[in-house]
């Protein structure tokens, strides 16, 4: 079966292939299955609300079913920060380097207890008849004094497991404990019931 996901983002549908391809679906961006998405405005107050926004409205565009991801930072010292913001956190959507730089800069000699942190993801499956499917993924961290690594994307760089980064795991070994690798195992339990 052919998933649209919702993203132009090249890394998450690899992500999301990865992960997805022992059910035999096939993850598409918009571009690759030759349809075009409106880009949504990501005004939810939640991960849940943005992530369905973009299943819903990629779905009804294409007419197949639509995956999307809505994923962020949240910072234990910052109260939640960036959380559903954390794309934009700079000011300029999908800058990443600016993003982590404010957001060390607002660490700025907080000690290494104090700077836990977790990436969430909440994925959204939506069909052409209706039905609509959600789970959330979490992965438990630390964020670093500086970066580390160059793989990934994002705040991978300053996103401690343990001594590495996400920037210094391979794509298998973030697959294995990351917040996506989470929620999209969970939809790997529940998705066979709805491909039937
Ligand atoms: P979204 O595309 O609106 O879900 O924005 C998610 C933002 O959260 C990304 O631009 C990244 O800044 C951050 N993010 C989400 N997942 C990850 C990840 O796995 N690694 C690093 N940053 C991530």
């Amino acid at each position: 079966m052919k998933f649209i996901i919702a993203t132009h983002n090249m890394k998450k549908q690899a992500e999301m292939q990865r992960i997805l391809s022992p059910l035999g679906v096939e993850v598409l961006t918009a571009e690759m299955a030759g349809v075009t998405l409106t880009d949504v405005e990501e005004t939810g107050a939640t991960f849940e609300e943005n992530a369905v926004l973009k299943a819903e409205n990629g779905c009804s565009e294409s007419g197949l079913p639509c995956i999307a991801d809505d994923s962020g930072l949240s910072v234990d010292f910052l109260g939640g920060e960036p959380g559903v913001y954390s794309a934009r956190y700079s000011g300029k959507h999908g800058d990443d380097e600016a993003n982590i730089q404010k957001l060390l800069k607002k660490l700025e000699n907080v000690p290494d207890e104090k700077r836990t942190a977790r990436f969430v993801s909440v994925v959204c499956v939506c069909f052409p008849d209706g039905r609509k499917l959600t789970v959330d993924g979490k992965c438990e961290g630390k964020i670093g004094f500086e970066k580390h690594g160059d793989n990934g994307f994002g705040y991978d760089p300053v996103f401690m497991v343990g001594k590495k980064s996400f920037a210094e795991l391979s794509a298998d070994e973030k697959d294995k404990i990351s917040h996506r690798g989470n929620a999209l195992r969970k939809l790997v339990r529940v998705l066979p019931e709805y491909l039937k």
